[in-house]
């Protein structure tokens, strides 16, 4: 089974996204980059020098619905005849576009952002949205966990590797371990488990950084000799590149404990001090980390927590409660 990357142009931060393309019945791609020109022209160029065209493929498999993944999925469908669309069902939200939804709104509120940032994160959504097209979910075909992707010469299983969104998922190739991870595994950068309500109960806070750790450990079980990642390149040392985000995770989970004062914390003060100046998307990017790493410290029982009116205040944990 011959897997072939193609990298493609993207308009954001973190440049050029990765797809996969399956050279074998049935022709398959792993994420299809976001909804510009530039992309679907290096895509139709990339599958081109492969010797396929659009309406060759019969499967278009979604790693995450981020807009850099899963932006041409239903241009390319209709191109190609209606091919079908493979997503986890837990990307629902996301396939709607993130912060249309007044959960996610909550979880905003409940970490302290200040409501003009609020507005702005909302236009910054709004604004990514020409990016993807949506596509309703009677239209796509669920991904289930340890489902086998069938082709001429092989499979390819399903892992569910929630954490950098609660539908993420990587692909096996057992014959040589290796392991298409889009934006769960990726070699420069330490991805962030963004901040997502829980599909399966949206008045809470998916628990992001937990299932991301398991995630990691699960991918690090398979023994891979090859990780594919949504970004840059391919990764054939994972279990270097698992110390090392295990290692920065802990170095960033000292620092966030560090920051709960004795007055109260929220998760947006801890953002940023974190990082003092993000910008952008970085300010949403900064809340989310923060969160994430809050509710960890919560979860473990390093810190307390109390509401506010809608607003979560972390404290440092009363020496004299016992949990
Ligand atoms: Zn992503
Ligand atoms: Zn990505």
């Amino acid at each position: 089974m011959r897997v072939i990357p193609i990298s493609l142009p993207t308009p954001f931060y973190i440049g050029p996204v990765n797809v996969y393309l399956i050279a074998e019945d049935p022709i398959t791609i792993i994420d299809t980059g976001p909804k510009t020109k530039a992309t679907v022209d290096a895509l139709r160029a990339g599958l081109r020098a492969n010797g396929f065209l659009v309406s060759d493929i019969r499967r278009i498999v979604l790693t995450h619905a981020h807009e850099d993944h899963c932006g041409l999925a239903k241009s390319l469908r209709d191109e190609a005849n209606n091919a079908e669309v493979f997503v986890h069902d837990w990307e629902t939200g996301h396939r709607h576009s993130r912060l249309q939804y007044e959960e996610h709104r909550a979880l905003l509120e409940r970490a302290g952002v200040p409501e003009k940032e609020i507005q702005w994160m909302r236009r910054m959504y709004e604004g990514m949205r020409e990016y993807a097209d949506t596509l309703p979910d009677n239209e796509c075909v669920s991904l289930q966990d340890e489902a086998e992707l069938e082709f001429e010469s092989g499979t390819l299983r399903v892992l569910h590797t929630p954490g950098h969104t609660p539908g993420s998922c990587s692909f096996l190739r057992e014959a040589d371990r290796t392991i298409i991870a889009g934006d769960c595994v990726l070699k420069r950068i330490t991805p962030n488990p963004v901040l997502s309500p829980d599909p399966l109960d949206p008045s809470r806070r998916f628990p992001s950084l937990a299932e991301y750790l398991v995630s990691l450990a699960r991918l690090r079980a398979c023994s891979p000799t090859l990780v594919y990642g949504g970004h840059g390149d391919a990764i054939r040392d994972y279990e270097e590149l698992f110390h090392r985000y295990f290692r920065a995770f802990q170095e960033r989970q000292s620092q966030v404990i560090g920051l709960v004062k004795k007055n109260g914390v929220t998760a947006w003060d801890v953002g940023q001090a974190m990082f003092p100046g993000a910008d952008d998307v970085h300010r949403f990017l900064a809340v989310s980390e923060a969160v994430a790493h809050l509710d960890l410290a919560h979860s473990e029982g390093k810190i307390g927590v109390e509401l506010a009116g809608h607003t979560a205040v972390y404290k440092p944990r009363d020496p004299t409660s016992r949990i």
